[in-house]
């Protein structure tokens, strides 16, 4: 089984590069903006370099400083040829008002709830879940549309170029093509009704995923909602690599490494010419029918209540099996225990929240190479266990940092997420550095979320999408997340 996700197209990271859109700080002259002191000491110290003129097709870029996997690094410039990094070296110029990092991955979210942000009032997790479920059911399907263009146009505002979206409906391949966001959709698949016969649900959501593949560059795959609203059966048809349901055609071109790939990418035409439709209907097709049984991501242990369940039988998921005559029975193992049982613990797979893990799950999850998104706005809303993400990283499990959804975080908003995992882990007494956090919210996010080597960071043969972060007088990682909002953004 293919363990990476394979690249989306290259030609949009390459697009992006090459065109810059316009600067709305533009108005922002370089003279209401302290360039720190060691920047400045830093362009004298390699003044006898002169200027090297860009050609038509380079591109200079003198911030005051750089983001390298998370590390603010001060006096480096970036030279870009065709959208291409072709050199990171110190400054030979004097530098300009803001900061160069890799653009953010978003590594949880729900596009389509953007318009139930601030409308649920439910402050527990269950109960949340009951509401927004009701909720759901009086939006029409415009409503879900704007909602999901909406939430991409916001994502792409706050440095946002590549996602993990789970969607229940359609709309989220549109929103992120329009906002020029790739990485992968997840169709969610939920069968606590069709518990007895799933195959007629899954393969609806098999068509609604391969109908989000038309036009969209990233991957779409199938999602798992969670371990107790997916029956056994299918959970380890998923586990296995078959789905239950749908076609299982292997590609031999899907197991291409991602490297290879990138390769390929690279030598493939650029943006304004674009791929014969055959050949883009041959893409898409692959890449979903590898994909959709080779990768998954389920929420996990969001709430206490995941383990009570499956441990014990009892409490309000138990309730909730009660109450539809759903016959069920306890484990005496935990959520963790039970998928790594079923095979659903790989590095495949994606696990979403992971909030309440034993020293135990956490072995389960280093051992078995499990991704992880850390959602802390979400989690502090919905009073869920503070995800142990110190003791996860120290397994060297890779965790990204997801928006989820903006009916429980609230607005989408990178800055204010880095800033919750920051308060979130310190309040734990288990804190995580800056550096660790913006890595989770772009190089090592890019991994988490199952691009593997891609190598989301700044170095020369990079394609990743730059942003520009205008930030006053920032000499640290903390400081441009302390500072930081949508509004210091700027795309390269
Ligand atoms: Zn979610």
């Amino acid at each position: 089984m293919n363990e990476e996700l394979p690249l989306p197209s290259g030609k949009g990271a390459r697009a992006r590069l090459a065109s810059p859109t316009p600067n709305k700080n533009s108005g922002r002259g370089a003279g209401c903006f302290r360039v720190p002191l060691r920047a400045k000491l830093a362009h004298a110290a390699h003044a006898p370099h002169a200027d090297q003129p860009p050609t038509f097709k380079s591109r200079l870029l003198r911030p005051f400083g750089v983001v390298l996997n998370g590390h603010l690094q001060l006096g480096l410039e970036v030279l870009l040829e065709e959208g291409v990094i072709k050199e990171l070296r110190p400054h030979t110029g004097l530098p300009e008002p803001y900061v160069i990092s890799p653009s953010f991955v978003n590594a949880h979210s729900h596009l389509e709830y953007r318009g139930l942000q601030g409308k649920l009032h439910s402050d527990d997790y269950f109960s949340w879940i009951r509401e927004i479920t009701e909720a759901k059911k009086s939006q029409t399907l415009d409503q879900v549309r704007e909602s999901c263009l909406l939430a991409a146009r916001e994502n792409r505002a706050t440095g946002v170029a590549r996602i993990a979206e789970h969607s229940d409906r359609p709309f989220a391949s549109e929103a992120l093509t329009a906002a020029s966001i790739d990485g992968v959709i997840y169709q969610e698949l939920i069968t606590f009704l069709e518990q007895e016969n799933p195959r007629e649900k899954i393969e609806r959501v098999r068509q609604l995923a391969e109908r989000q593949q038309q036009g969209f560059s990233g991957v779409v795959a199938i999602g798992l909602h969670s371990a107790y609203t997916v029956d056994r059966t299918t959970l380890e048809s998923f586990g296995s690599g078959k789905p239950a349901a749908g076609p299982r055609t292997q590609d031999s071109t899907l197991s291409t490494p991602p490297n290879a790939q990138r390769t390929t990418n690279k030598a493939s035409p650029p943006q304004d010419s674009a791929p014969s439709p055959k050949t883009q209907d041959t893409r898409h097709k692959t890449s979903f029918l590898a994909h959709h049984s080779a990768q998954t991501s389920i929420h996990v242990a969001e709430s206490l209540y995941e383990n009570q369940f499956f441990r014990t039988g009892e409490g309000p998921i138990a309730d909730f099996y009660r109450r539809n005559n759903v016959p069920f029975r306890p484990i005496g193992a935990s959520v963790v225990a039970y998928l790594e049982s079923i095979g659903l613990a790989g590095s495949n797979v994606q696990f979403v929240h992971c909030c309440d893990l034993s020293t135990d799950d956490i072995k389960i999850l280093a051992d078995a190479k499990v991704r992880v998104a850390h959602c802390p706005r979400s989690n502090t809303r919905l009073k869920c266990p503070t995800a142990p993400v110190r003791e996860l990283l120290d397994a060297g499990v890779r965790v990204g940092l997801g928006l989820d959804s903006p009916a429980s975080s609230g607005p989408i908003d990178m800055f204010a997420e880095m800033r919750a995992a920051l308060g979130v882990s310190a309040y734990r007494g288990k804190p995580l550095t800056p550096e660790e956090v913006w890595s989770m919210a772009t190089t090592m996010g890019n991994e988490s979320i199952g691009f593997g080597d891609e190598g989301w960071d700044i170095y020369q043969g990079s394609t990743v999408p730059l942003i520009k972060v205008h930030i006053d007088n920032a000499y640290s990682t903390e400081d441009l997340i302390e500072q930081g909002s949508p509004a210091s953004i700027d795309w390269v």
